[in-house]
């Protein structure tokens, strides 16, 4: 890997920053002035699923660092245009991009047309995911749910993935030596067995295997990998089973969750943000439970 001597002096308070390393010398002072707040200087992100849910919640935190955000979409176009707009309304800049992340033809040109308008892809985020549209029974459950979740939820973003990796080892170094970034959204269903959607929980759990995979082959190349493990958010997605959740969550007596409220896509994209600010450098393959505490084993 290149190593870099990087000069990058900004203004927090009266205090200088310098960040050292080895043979080459590049000054990013300029640039890095320019907005040095949250650390996402000019960085430039894609985003799948970003005009809903989580993903619009994750790329509305990433504007508001400053960042250009690719909003990709699958069919909605309305929500997708009430996002960027949001995003440009909170600081941050970006344009739409169609593509179905299940479809070669199209993870292919949205990396295309996002490499087209940023000229580099700092952060992915595989966050468009779908869960099965008729909860079965496991002993009922069927092919056509089992192949649809296994291509949106794993198959579209390992290879997306693989696209944009490739992509980001072309890429110099960023101000913090990175060449990228690759967020998954997974879930609880990562570990948590749900009966009636099995399928759902198998592919995620293949998403967190992923994130180990990709973690470990590009670490050499300045690319780290982490996995973001959503509890129970309130999007769309769990719009049908509300009920379920408010009396799990906030009326049962003790509740699934220490922390006793739905969580809300801003949870999810401030965990984004911090790993896009380069919060967790060390860190790569590592697992961050954004569920209000659901993951612990409590007596
Ligand atoms: P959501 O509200 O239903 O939004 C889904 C988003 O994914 C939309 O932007 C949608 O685009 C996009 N999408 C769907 N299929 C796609 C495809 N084939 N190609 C590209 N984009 C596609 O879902 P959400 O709750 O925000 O969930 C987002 C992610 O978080 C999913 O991976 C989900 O499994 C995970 N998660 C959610 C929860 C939760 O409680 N909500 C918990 C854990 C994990 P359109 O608008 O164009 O349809």
């Amino acid at each position: 890997m290149l190593r870099l001597t990087l000069t990058h002096e900004s203004r927090v308070g009266s205090r200088r920053r310098r960040f050292s390393g080895g043979r080459r010398r590049i000054n990013v002072a300029g640039r890095a002035r320019l907005r040095f707040a949250c650390g996402m200087a000019q960085k430039t992100a894609l985003v799948t699923g970003a005009s809903r849910g989580i993903g619009r919640g994750i790329a509305l935190e990433l504007a508001r660092a400053g960042c250009r955000v690719a909003i990709n979409y699958a069919g909605n176009a309305e929500a997708a245009a009430e996002a960027l707009a949001l995003v440009k309304a909170a600081g941050g800049d970006g344009f739409m991009v169609q593509g179905d992340v299940a479809v070669a033809a199209d993870r292919e040109r949205v990396v295309a047309e996002t490499v087209k308008r940023f000229g580099r892809i700092d952060l992915l985020v595989n966050n468009a995911g779908v869960a099965p549209k008729v909860r079965a029974d496991l002993l009922d459950a069927g092919e056509e749910s089992f192949d649809r979740l296994l291509a949106i939820n794993l198959k579209g973003p390992f290879f997306l993935t693989q696209l944009v990796a490739k992509q980001m080892l072309k890429q110099a170094p960023d101000a913090e030596g990175f060449r990228g970034r690759i967020v998954n959204i997974t879930s609880i269903s990562v570990y948590a067995a749900s009966i009636n959607r099995g399928d759902y929980c198998m592919v995620k759990a293949g998403l967190a295997m992923m994130t180990k995979l990709f973690a470990d082959r590009l670490a050499n190349d300045g690319i780290n990998v982490y996995e973001i493990r959503p509890g129970v958010i309130a999007t769309d997605m769990t719009g049908g089973v509300k009920e379920k959740y408010d009396k799990l969550i906030l009326h049962d007596e003790r509740g699934i969750t220490p922390i006793r409220r739905w969580g809300k896509p801003e949870d999810i994209g401030r965990a984004v943000r911090a790993i896009a600010e380069d919060r967790f450098p060390f860190s790569t393959g590592a697992v961050f439970d954004v569920d209000g505490g659901f993951h612990l084993h409590r007596l």
